[in-house]
């Protein structure tokens, strides 16, 4: 009866640094990683303890990063706390044309341009309980020195006062709490009814109309439930 677009929706998960976007996203595509599909963004800053090449990031030099400008390699990048950061063009057409949700795990100013070019996006930010719990977890994570971690810090601020440019807000505290919501706001999504493509009667359905619409038909039931 309904036929719904069969592709897939981009999905935009940005956050301050360390307030737990990769570890909620995590959670979610263990929920679900069929229909879901993570972009894996390149960049120029070096690799962290126990990161891989083409897992975590595509670690380029700025050189290399500069030369992908050109070519025209990504659909957005950024600059990040003195590194460039983007996401490639590659597979993001091919994932959604087969119904597999797209998720880019990026900061504001990539997610505003991807929201420019494509505004049917979804945009969904994930905040910490509080800014003391996002030190505690920038700390606790143990991937970042003392100086980056204030930078960062910083950078946390301006992206605080970004929320309201999102679709949704998740806030961060109980872990599995904010895996259940992600997860329902994708699943809520699918329902949307702008994706219906097409409303229509299957045999059946257009046989009762028309019982519906037959006066004597009508009229029958109406005086067997009088007697
Ligand atoms: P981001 O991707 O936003 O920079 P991470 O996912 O790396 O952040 O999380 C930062 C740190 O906080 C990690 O050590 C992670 O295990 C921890 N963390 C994430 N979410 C929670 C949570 N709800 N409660 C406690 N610790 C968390
Ligand atoms: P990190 O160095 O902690 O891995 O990432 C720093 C920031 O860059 C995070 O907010 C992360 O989401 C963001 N980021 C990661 N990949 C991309 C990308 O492809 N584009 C943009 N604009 N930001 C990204």
């Amino acid at each position: 009866m309904i036929k719904n677009k069969k592709s897939g929706q981009l999905i935009i998960v940005s956050a301050p640094s360390g307030a737990g976007k990769d570890t909620v996203v995590r959670g979610v595509m263990e929920k679900d990683n069929h229909n879901r599909w993570v972009s894996v963004s390149a960049t120029s800053r070096s690799p962290r303890k126990g990161e891989q090449n083409g897992v975590d990031y595509y670690f380029f030099s700025k050189e290399e990063f500069e030369q992908k400008i050109k070519e025209d390699y990504f659909l957005e990048y950024a600059e990040y706390a003195g590194n460039y950061y983007g996401t490639p063009k590659e597979f993001i057409k091919e994932k959604l044309d087969q119904g597999i949700d797209v998720i880019l795990i990026i900061e504001i100013q990539g997610a505003a341009i991807v929201k420019q070019k494509l505004p049917e996006s979804l945009l969904i930010f994930i905040m910490p309980p509080s800014l003391k719990t996002l030190v505690k977890r920038l700390k606790g994570r143990g991937t970042d020195s003392n100086d980056k971690i204030i930078e960062r810090f910083h950078t946390a601020y301006k992206e605080i006062n970004e929320v309201t440019k999102y679709n949704y807000v998740v806030v961060n505290d109980k872990l599995e709490e904010a895996i259940e919501k992600v997860d329902a706001i994708l699943k809520a999504e699918k329902c949307r009814v702008d994706r219906i493509e097409e409303v229509y009667l299957d045999t059946k359905e257009e046989e009762i109309h028309e019982l519906l619409l037959d006066k004597e038909f009508n009229n029958e039931s109406i005086s067997s439930k009088i007697d």
